[in-house]
Parts: structure tokens; sequence; C-alpha cells
């Protein structure tokens, strides 16, 4: 049997096409021709108000937080339950992280733990959608509201998913997607940061590059740029946006076959729930399906599922450790027990999920963990 990989990069069909054309057009640094149409299109599907191509979702969220202005000592609420670059980027302009803990549903933040770590000090609060599953957003946003906070989507996961009606991305004052290749859309590294509140989208626009006007130069709304604040070279290149370009106009194609997949992965694994947390999709949310996920029993036997399917040729991978507990922030953490971030950093397996996965493989996905379980 040929091993199943846990991601294979999608290529959908228009990608070599449109990068001879950006080589063709002699303009492959950012900001030409395919970023902007990429940019266009997903302001227009998503009503997005202003969009940003970067070179990653970490480059994404750096922008973020350089935009929300923070100083020394400041605070920022985010969950333990995620990557570091959720956090890192907030670090690095000297904020104090306070984690919260997951909800035990799924990996998303607990909203409603959320008020209780508000201090005089708080700035943001950092949401991540987990598996591209909405958190409450209408939660998340009054208790922002209340304390005059500001809210970043962490949305790397959640391109075209909803939250009552509405696309994630849409509801934080500014928001974050990724492109790398084990998203549902790529290019190969690469990013986009959302500007939903107007008044961010200047300084946006020169935080972008590096520090300076030259955009509003290139508009022809001044005669020369110049050095007017920080900032760092957040642009893509031409390459990478052809490849994106690609993939969003076949947007519609990739989701239906990995909503396909998803939906028979749940399908058959329903006869395991009880024995396996599945995922849950609350009312309020769809679900893009970015990631199938099982949550076992304990880290023992998620440790033995993985190397059973190992041995079987599949790879199934676990996911995020604690970053309260991580190498780096452990002693710098003084906040409460998060049991949840915990449980799921070690009960959480991911399942191989791709736009080349069949229906047959993730069966017979299933029929291997079935056997496991000897069902
Ligand atoms: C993938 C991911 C990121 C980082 O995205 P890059 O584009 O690789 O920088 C950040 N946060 C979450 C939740 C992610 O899943």
């Amino acid at each position: 049997m040929n091993p199943i990989p846990f991601n294979l990069p999608v290529v959908i069909g228009n990608e070599m096409k449109y990068i001879q054309e950006a080589i063709t057009n002699r303009k492959l640094s950012g900001d030409g021709p395919f970023t902007k149409k990429s940019t266009e299109l997903f302001e227009k599907r998503y009503g997005f108000k202003k969009a940003f191509l970067t070179t990653s979702c970490t480059d994404a969220l750096e922008m973020c937080s350089l935009l929300c202005d923070l100083q020394e000592g400041d605070e920022v609420i985010l969950p333990s339950y995620t990557f570091v670059s959720t956090a890192n980027p907030f670090v690095l302009r000297g904020a104090k992280l306070i984690f919260c803990d997951s909800s035990d549903q799924n990996p998303n933040i607990d909203v409603d733990a959320i008020e209780a770590l508000v201090t005089p000090r708080t700035k943001v609060i950092v949401v991540v959608h987990y598996a591209g599953i909405a958190c409450d957003m209408d939660k998340v946003n009054a208790i922002a509201q209340r304390h005059n906070l500001l809210v970043v989507e962490d949305a790397a996961q959640a391109i075209d998913s909803f939250y009552k009606g509405k696309p994630l991305g849409s509801f934080g004052h500014l928001s974050a997607f990724s492109f790398h290749e084990t998203k549902n859309i790529i290019s190969g590294e690469g990013g986009m940061t959302v500007i939903n509140d107007e008044k961010y989208k200047e300084r946006a626009e020169i935080i972008r590059e590096k520090g300076t006007n030259r955009t509003k130069f290139f508009r022809g709304e001044i005669d020369k740029y110049g050095w007017v604040d920080v900032g760092s070279s957040f642009l893509p290149s031409e390459l990478n946006a052809a490849y994106l370009l690609a993939q969003l106009e076949s947007i519609d194609i990739i989701q239906k076959k990995r909503v396909a997949i998803w939906d028979a992965y749940h399908a058959r694994l329903k006869s395991l729930q009880g024995r396996l947390k599945l995922p849950f999709v609350p009312d309020f949310a769809t679900n893009n399906a970015h990631m199938y996920y099982i949550g076992c029993g304990s880290l023992k036997e998620r440790t033995e599922l993985a190397a059973y399917l190992k041995q079987n040729h599949i790879h199934a991978v676990f996911h995020y450790l604690s970053l309260h507990k991580s190498e780096f922030y452990a002693s710098k953490y003084t906040g409460a027990e998060l049991p949840n971030s915990d449980m799921w950093t070690d009960t959480l397996l991911r399942l191989p999920l791709y736009y080349d996965l069949t229906i047959d493989q993730a069966n017979l996905i299933c029929d291997k963990i079935e056997a496991f379980f000897h069902v």
C-alpha cells in the first residue's frame, strides 16, 4: 500500500500558467497585477474592507501587533493551545501574554474564561478559530467593548468559514490568514492581513512597506516617499501571488472536495463517539474542512494509535503543545492551570486531509482506526 502522508500541497490547474505570466510580466516584486487581483478577489468575495497580502500569517500577525501599538507591559489575552505565531508577534512588541484555557468541547479559547483575565493593562484579545471553526465572536466582541480592548483574529485556518453567516476574519479590528502549504488554499508560504476598522488602513499600508509611504507615492498622491513610521517588508513576491490566484479562482472546487473528505471521516467515525472525541461544530459556525481531528482518551492511547497508523503507512500527527508550559514561556507564566489546553495537547490527533486524498483512502484510514479499537 502507498503511504498516506499527512498533507500534500494542492495543485489545482493554472498555477504554472500564472507563474509563467508573472515571469513574462517582468514584475516579480510585491504589489504587481497578481497581488492586486488576488487582493480584490478576497475583498469582493468576503466583503473585507481592506486586505493586504503578506509573506506569511506570522507576518500578518506581526503587522496586527504593530498596529495595536503596544507599550512595554501591556497585556494580551490569547489561548495557550495555539501555534507560536499567535504569540510571538506580541512578545516582540514587549507585551505580557495572558494565556486563556480552551473549551473542553473543541480547542477554541473558552470565551467564558476571558473576562476574568482582563486587568487595567489588557489591550488586546487574540482568538484563534481552531480547525476553521468559529469562536463565539459576539461574546468576544462584547467583552472587548466593555473593556475597550482590541480584537485580533488569528484566522490562519479559517478561510471560507463563517460565524452567523459572516466570514471569519471580519469580526476583529484586525485579522490574519495563512496560505502556508498545509492550509486550504496555498501559495507555499503566504498570508493576508485584513483591516476591518478603517482607521488602521493607512498605517497598515506604511508598516507593510518598511515604514515608508511608498504605496501612496505609487498611487500618485505624493511626489516623493520617505520613512514615516516603523515597519518591515511584508510583501509577497508576484510568483507567490500568481500561485495563490490560481488557487483562489478554484476555491469552491477545493472546498467541496475537502468537505466531502471531512464528511466521509465524520460519517464513519461516529461509531466511535464516546471512545473518541469527534470535532464539535457549534450551531453558529460553519465547517471549512480545514482539519479532521479526533480526541483520544489519553496521551498513551494517542501515542499508540499514531504508532499503529504509522505501521499501516498512515501519517496522523498531534498538534500544539500548551504555550504556557513551553520552554520559552513557562518561567514567565504566572497564571492558573489550563487543564483543557493540556488535555488537547495530550490527546488531539489530526488525520490526513488534503485535496488529493480519496474517499477510499479516508475509509481505509477509518478501517484502521476501527481495527485499533477492535470494533
Ligand atoms: C498556520 C498557522 C499560523 C502561521 O501561519 P504561517 O503562514 O505559516 O506563518 C498561525 N496561526 C495558526 C493558528 C496557524 O494554524
